[in-house]
């Protein structure tokens, strides 16, 4: 892990968050985008791939099916089905991973907050802010209904992709899931890839990129999506202790996975989790070795890194 992000400053950008296809410039790829659970999808792969177009159709029905299980908008989803207590949650395996995860941040990650989400959701129409609670962060129970996986899913889709296209041969490719990143195989140039996090001060850039051989980005920003209630916006990251937007001190933070079980999937948790915890925690959570990543957090115009890690600014 410590090795695969190095300094790296005015190299070509593949953006987290924000993805704008063909940035590297010597390194040629086919690129195909559809709009699933919630966001824009880009699969990039090496355009030497015999059957791409195959390849990038299953990567649809790949992501289909992992938003048919864990899409807590969809009431025909097994997780919505779980919620009305139609099913007892196996074949949900991203519940377990969320109470790993939940455990291990004291409880800053919360599935748990369905109806947390539609009362901001019924804010949002009415114009009436929500009851603000007073209470502790308590740690996520896998049995739990009420639950919503829009801070893991798109981590597992991801994987799952990325998984499917290293089984089927293609040599090498970038895939964006909204906030998060994927990245695998080797280019042509045989150089790592370079991902840019998206400057949370201005959106339409990079404030900084990581380099990375293989691995995800997974990025949580309050900029991200928002509520807009009597004019001022309210993000979308809750802190379960007060079931208002979290207030962890952060603008942005991107957590990266690589060797770690179910990367995609911890990343983008973990990534939710430092958001709504801050650094000390995450720095904490570090030290602890209890989960292999490497983190980059962004606030008051500030780029820090753990110490595997090397953001590059300009
Ligand atoms: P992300 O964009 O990955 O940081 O995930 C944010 C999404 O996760 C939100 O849109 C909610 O669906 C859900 N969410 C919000 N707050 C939390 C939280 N504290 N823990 C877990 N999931 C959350
Ligand atoms: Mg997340």
């Amino acid at each position: 892990m410590k090795r695969m992000i190095a300094f790296l400053s005015a190299l070509p950008v593949i953006f987290a968050a924000c993805f704008f296809g063909g940035c590297e410039k010597k390194v040629s790829y086919r690129s195909y985008s559809f709009f699933s659970m919630d966001t824009l999808i880009t699969v990039k792969i090496d355009p030497s791939f015999p059957d791409c177009d195959t390849v990038f159709e299953k990567c649809r029905e790949i992501t289909e099916e992992v938003r048919l299980l864990y899409d807590a908008d969809d009431p025909d989803s097994l997780l919505s089905r779980f919620n009305r207590g139609e099913s007892d949650g196996s074949g949900l395996a991203l519940l377990s991973l969320s109470e790993t995860v939940s455990e291990a941040t004291g409880g800053a990650f919360f599935p748990g907050l369905r109806d947390v989400i539609e009362g901001w959701r019924e804010a949002e129409k009415s114009g009436v802010l929500p009851q603000k609670k007073e209470g502790a962060r308590v740690p996520y129970k896998a049995g739990m209904r009420n639950a919503d996986l829009g801070g893991i899913a798109k981590g597992e889709a991801e994987q799952r992709v990325v998984e499917y296209l290293k089984d089927s041969g293609v040599g090498y490719g970038v895939i964006s899931f909204g906030g998060n990143i994927a990245v695998f195989g080797t280019k042509p140039d045989g150089k790592p890839f370079s991902v840019g996090i998206r400057d949370p001060y201005d959106t339409s850039g990079v404030i900084c990129t990581v380099s990375l051989d293989s691995g995800y980005v997974s990025v949580s920003g309050g900029y991200e999506r928002y509520y807009e209630i009597d004019g001022e916006r309210y993000h979308h990251i809750i802190d379960p202790a007060t079931y208002f937007p979290a207030e962890g001190g952060l603008d942005s933070v991107a957590v990266i996975t690589k060797d770690a079980d179910n990367a995609g999937a911890l990343g983008d948790a973990l990534a939710t989790a430092f958001f709504v915890a801050g650094e000390s925690a995450a720095r904490e959570l570090y030290a602890s070795g209890t989960f292999d990543f490497e983190a980059v957090f962004i606030s008051g115009g500030e780029v820090r890194s753990t110490p595997g890690t090397v953001a590059a600014t300009d």
